[in-house]
């Protein structure tokens, strides 16, 4: 997945591009800037590739979810359902709006479950928010049809998994709003930046005031512009966004490369009768940023997770056990420990947490491996990478 893998001439000539000329500010200083606009040309290159019509660029992922979520209207007590299994940033960004996240079991695609979802609705709730974790998608069209029917928005989060497709849209081109992160560890990253993703022009001018002050962005005098709206400060400046422009050019090869490698793994793998793979629904297509598969049962997921470390097959997480993408290791959330005072309302919406159980998200999760491809690979160590692992797995079973 890392784009950083390749670096090279082309973001160091856009970064240059940038410091000669000096304007480091993605907004105003027009007469200095002479006509550069790294940012502007990102959002129009971003637009193109992914065939949408508005993109918003900001700080970074975690923005983008939070500038997501406020255009979509949501704020102090509406519910947002979010899946158990993705980043933290996830609720952290319905929390900062003063929102309930309301964590729903996901399926055997690893993203939510349309029927749990169902079960999770309320008066309450205001948007569901799938996260296409580690490439692959959550079955939109279901998700869908339960806005649909309940008024409710569809927020993707799609930051593990840029250029996957679903139904021939690229992931975050398909709900209301999408977003998209470009940090240091993703398959186009900008050292730190995000994106939203949108159709709806109300919600671009929305986006584009929110996160940056308010500002509207109307004429050429920052300082008399006028603010139709509350904003905060989420804007990506031009350095970032250089790097940016020069990885997302990219974009289609890095894809190519990713499919190439999960190809050869996934195949390799397929020979052990004992595996299966990770449900990509109908007419989705994932970014092969990670080849995700389940083993049989929890202690042997165990093991091979073990003497993968232990052999130097790298990159591969158990999430169950090993990482803080799963709600297990969410103490943090279940007990509240928030530096400044959180509403009584939230605090009662989050009850929840404290004896719910997840089992079956535990049942996909506790079996399975996820391993991040890497674009330095060259073939030969892809076979041999798979070779090794189809020895381990075997040997465990
Ligand atoms: C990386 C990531 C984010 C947050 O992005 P940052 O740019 O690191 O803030 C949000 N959601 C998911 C699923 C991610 O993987």
């Amino acid at each position: 997945m890392p784009g950083f893998e390749f670096f090279g001439d082309a973001e160091r000539n856009e970064l240059k591009d940038v410091l000669d000329n000096g304007i480091l500010m993605r907004y105003g200083f027009d007469a200095l800037r002479k006509g550069h606009y790294k940012a502007k040309s990102l959002e129009e290159e971003l637009q193109n590739t992914l065939k949408v019509n508005h993109v918003q660029l900001v700080s970074s992922g975690t923005a983008a979810v939070s500038v997501a979520l406020a255009i979509a209207g949501v704020g102090a007590g509406d519910e947002v359902i979010v899946p158990t299994f993705t980043f933290v940033a996830t609720f952290e960004a319905v929390m900062m709006l003063g929102a309930i996240p309301v964590l729903v079991d996901i399926d055997e695609t690893l993203t939510l479950d349309p029927v749990k979802v169902e079960q999770a609705i309320t008066s309450k709730t205001k948007a569901i928010m799938p996260v296409h974790m580690c490439g692959s998608m959550a079955n939109l069209d279901a998700l869908q049809a339960l806005c649909d029917a309940h008024n409710l928005k569809l927020i993707e989060d799609a930051c593990q998994a840029v250029g996957g497709t679903y139904k021939n849209k690229y992931l975050g081109t398909y709900g209301n709003v999408g977003c998209l992160s470009f940090d240091f560890v993703k398959t186009i990253t900008c050292g730190e930046g995000g994106a939203i993703l949108t159709n709806n022009k109300e919600y671009a001018v929305n986006a584009d005031q929110f996160s940056d002050h308010g500002h509207d962005h109307i004429g050429t005098d920052r300082g008399a512009e006028s603010h139709p709206v509350l904003g905060y400060n989420f804007r990506i400046s031009e350095l970032h966004a250089a790097v940016g422009l020069a990885q997302v050019r990219r974009l289609k090869e890095f894809i190519a490369i990713q499919k190439q490698h999960y190809s050869i793994l996934r195949e390799e793998l397929s020979k052990i009768s004992e595996i299966t793979f990770r449900k990509v629904p109908d007419g989705g297509e994932e970014s092969y940023a990670f080849l995700n598969f389940y083993l049989p049962n929890l202690d042997i997921a165990r093991k091979v997770s073990k003497k993968f470390k232990d052999q130097g097959i790298d990159a591969c997480f158990h999430y169950y056990d090993n990482n803080w993408h799963y709600v297990r290791k969410w103490d943090h959330l279940k007990e509240i420990k928030s530096l400044y005072p959180i509403s009584a309302e939230v605090k009662e919406g989050l009850k929840y947490l404290k004896d719910k159980t997840f089992d079956q998200s535990d049942h996909f999760i506790g079996r399975n491996i996820s391993c991040l491809i890497k674009l330095s690979w060259s073939k030969d160590e892809v076979k041999k990478r798979a070779e090794k692992m189809v020895e381990i797995i075997k040997d465990s079973l």
